[in-house]
């Protein structure tokens, strides 16, 4: 039955969509036809502009989602230790094979003579903590240098790989263990922002352990319980922390362009079936970002291999596929959002599911109790009615959910029935915009089982989604012995 309050024009697919908000996409008009194309998560990212530049575009997505009447998450992603270059006098610097570079504090800006290249950075001590053969990447991993020579008055590197770097790009030193903090004045501030102005997910980039992700919710909790912590894998030491950081987080996403800088590139597919396994594992939502239509910046189609990727994304079981400037600075926000849709839904059409399938050799289920947060009566009964759906070819489950963790599991078991997650909290209906699988709807009774059904038979007859015979499984709780979901009703369509 999946389309209550869809305005999708073919069907919604079980795979979410985030779109990167930019220039490219930032009107109300824009937004609305991107919801229109699929998007489910809209993000707008605090490494490009604080509060004051996110203002506009944040009651924009709001008026949108109201107008086309449906909810749509907001995530926004705070710098972290990203490390930045400074103003590069003229823009731009071209580094030819054997330069030397030579990095120096922003308060010292005098060049050597025996170097003419002097570049500044945003994290000050990095001079102190840079030593003779350090790797400096810039750019995305385009340019490389090497360090040769460190004193008080800065570094001196080589260049080893040519390339142009630009004014506020980039640095990544791969394998070098810096001290910057997880959060600084400006991400806290930002942070609270976020917290204060309802945003659903507040992504933390470069996280290196657990504790900077418990640091990030207990200052997010202090001003709004609701707003939830994605964990942005993109360093080496986040791949060694994997299982703790996961647990920590209410999310992750795979941020495969710094990570293929700080890790060897030539591992990031495999790192990436690695962090969704440990996701699905927790019952953790899961976002597969960066490049995944990259060509469609510029171009109407996709490559082959961008096809593919996404594909690949969703068969290693991410709840989520995200467009960065495909839809921030590109020539084609929507289409490439249309083919994203496209691509899923043919991913999805002849995939065979179930998380049986398609977790078989890279996330087996946990059977243990307490290996996952989740209640485990829940997760039985959840696993239970997704293979009851399945055997009886119901045309939707429901969920009554206040915090929408009962629609989690329900989309971590990968069934191919959809999942209506139906609750009264506004802030549960757009955090379930992020589930796979899960259609969030709002409007419907949910504290009597019987007028739940009701509601959901008259609203799927009246939308031409059911007919006679039809059957719904609603997952509920009976309230008699623990307040957790541990009824299962199969309902015919009379
Ligand atoms: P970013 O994160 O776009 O904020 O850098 C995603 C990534 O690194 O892939
Ligand atoms: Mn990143």
């Amino acid at each position: 039955m999946p389309k209550p309050h869809s305005p999708i024009e073919s069907r919604p697919s079980r795979t979410k969509i985030v779109a990167t908000i930019g220039p490219a996409s930032s009107s109300q008009t824009q937004l609305v036809a991107l919801l229109g194309a699929g998007v489910d998560v809209f993000r707008l990212n605090m490494a490009h502009g604080g509060p004051a530049e996110q203002e506009a575009p944040l009651a924009a997505i709001r008026a949108a989602a109201q107008s086309v009447g449906r909810p749509a998450a907001v995530l926004t992603d705070l710098a972290g230790p990203k490390i930045r270059l400074g103003e590069i006098p003229g823009g731009q610097l071209v580094c030819n094979a054997d330069d030397r570079v030579q990095f120096v504090h922003s308060s010292s800006l005098v060049p050597r003579p025996s170097s003419p290249f002097p570049l500044t950075t945003t994290y000050e001590p990095l001079l102190d903590e840079l030593v003779v053969g350090d790797r400096i990447m810039l750019a995305d991993g385009t340019v490389s240098l090497t360090v040769e020579e460190v004193d008080t008055d800065g570094a001196i590197c080589r260049v080893v790989q040519s390339g142009v770097v630009r004014s506020r790009q980039g640095v990544n030193l791969p394998g070098v263990k810096l001290s910057a903090k997880a959060l600084d004045e400006t991400d806290r501030r930002n942070a609270v922002w976020a917290a204060k102005n309802d945003i659903d997910f507040v992504g933390l980039s470069f996280v290196r352990k657990a504790d900077e992700v418990r640091e990030l919710k207990a200052l997010l909790a202090e001003h709004n319980p609701e707003t939830q912590v994605i964990a942005k894998i993109e360093k080496p030491e986040a791949l060694e922390h994997l299982d703790e950081i996961v647990a920590a987080a209410d999310g992750v996403m795979v941020a495969r362009g710094d990570l293929g800088v700080e890790i060897d590139i030539a591992r990031v597919a495999m790192a990436q079936k690695e962090i969704i396994a440990a996701c699905n594992r927790q019952r953790k939502p899961v976002i597969v970002a960066t490049q995944m239509l990259d060509s469609m910046t510029h171009s109407r189609t996709p490559t082959r291999a961008e096809v593919a990727d996404v594909s690949n994304a969703i068969l290693d079981g991410a709840d989520a596929c995200m467009l960065s400037g495909e839809t921030a600075i590109g020539e084609y926000p929507c289409e490439a959002v249309k083919m994203m849709h496209r691509i899923a839904m043919e991913t999805e059409r002849l995939h065979a599911f179930t998380a049986e399938d398609v977790f078989q050799n890279v996330s087996p289920l946990p059977k243990e109790e307490g290996a996952i947060a989740l209640n485990p009566i829940t997760e039985s009964t959840v696993a239970a009615a997704g293979r009851i759906a399945e055997e009886l070819g119901a045309k939707v489950v429901v969920v009554a959910t206040a915090s929408g963790a009962t629609a989690l599991s329900m989309a971590k078991n990968r069934r191919r029935v959809f999942t209506l997650g139906v609750s009264d909290s506004p802030a549960t209906l757009r955090r379930m915009c992020l589930y796979w699988g899960v259609i969030p709807l709002a409007g419907a009774p949910i504290d009597d089982s019987a007028a739940l059904l009701r509601y959901i038979v008259d609203l799927g007859r009246a939308e031409k989604l059911l007919t006679t015979g039809d059957r719904i499984v609603l997952i509920a709780g009976t309230g008699l012995s623990v307040t957790r979901h541990n009824m299962i009703v199969v309902h015919e369509v009379g």
